[in-house]
């Protein structure tokens, strides 16, 4: 079965993990820019990595038969020197235009501070004035709750934001009814130490059902699997639920989300 991994980062991949990926049927991946594990020290270092995102990584992954797109961010780490934060906003617009790129992300919050949200705000007012899908990225343990509580609460307060084009991502089970119920796609990131387990995210299929929501693996520079999805397909299966269940969050879902975007144009294999 041919699925997508709509999260992943595949600039801190290996070509190894493209071929495997490939074999296992992975089709699409979509690469939201992020923190490198390191801060950037210019403006110069985010257009670079940019143009990584949008020239060189769709082309390793076309080398294996994989569809590769990409979100344009600043990522909550990197948010809190606000002024910087503008001078890479400012850079988006060029990369928006770019072929294999779905939107504004991954953003959000990390520390869910003052600037971290002025950050924000300036990053949804771009995606609101260029009609942009976005997605989000929420803070890790002990911040999620706080942190997706007021991702939401920003979103609800403006009333330009078509809730069927945004993603709240890293959901877990104390967060994901709020994203569900108020319209929300919700991603669940499956990552070995913390965010969610296979196991756990078929709990929450179990519990709410597959619509609207994505799995993914995230997978980046850190402790991280890039076959994650392939390991929840393998846990649905284990448990017996049919494959049109499966088929549907990790290849319907993915793909109904990515078409909200006017640069999405997917292929599909059968009319290869
Ligand atoms: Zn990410």
């Amino acid at each position: 079965m041919y699925f997508f991994d709509p999260h992943i980062h595949m600039a801190a991949r290996t070509t190894d993990d493209f071929a495997t990926m490939a074999k296992m049927d992975c089709l699409v991946v979509g690469e939201p820019a992020f923190w490198m594990g390191y801060d950037r020290s210019g403006t110069n270092s985010f257009y670079d990595y940019f143009r990584q995102l949008t020239e060189w990584e769709p082309k390793r992954a076309a080398n294996h038969g994989i569809q590769h797109y990409a979100w344009m961010g600043i990522n909550a780490k990197e948010a809190e020197d606000v002024g910087f934060a503008r001078e890479v906003i400012a850079l988006l617009p060029e990369f928006l235009d770019r072929p294999n790129v779905l939107g504004i992300g991954e953003i959000g919050l990390h520390k869910c501070t003052k600037n971290e949200v002025t950050t924000l705000l300036g990053l949804i007012d771009l995606a609101m004035a260029r009609e942009e899908q976005m997605l989000f990225h929420t803070p890790h343990l002990e911040d999620k709750y706080l942190g997706t509580r007021m991702i939401l609460d920003i979103l609800r307060a403006d009333s330009r934001v078509d809730r069927s084009r945004v993603c709240i991502d890293h959901c877990e089970e104390h967060t994901i009814r709020p994203a569900l119920e108020e319209g929300y796609w919700a991603g669940i990131t499956l990552y070995p130490t913390t965010k969610a387990t296979p196991q756990r995210a078929a709990d929450m299929i179990e519990v709410y059902g597959p619509e609207r929501i994505l799995v993914n693996s995230s997978a980046d520079w850190g402790p991280s699997d890039p076959l994650a999805v392939r390991r929840f397909m393998h846990e649905m299966r284990r448990r017996r639920h049919p494959e049109s269940l499966i088929r549907r969050i990790v290849y319907d879902n993915p793909l109904e989300f990515f078409r909200g975007s006017r640069n999405f144009r997917f292929v599909p294999p059968e009319q290869d």
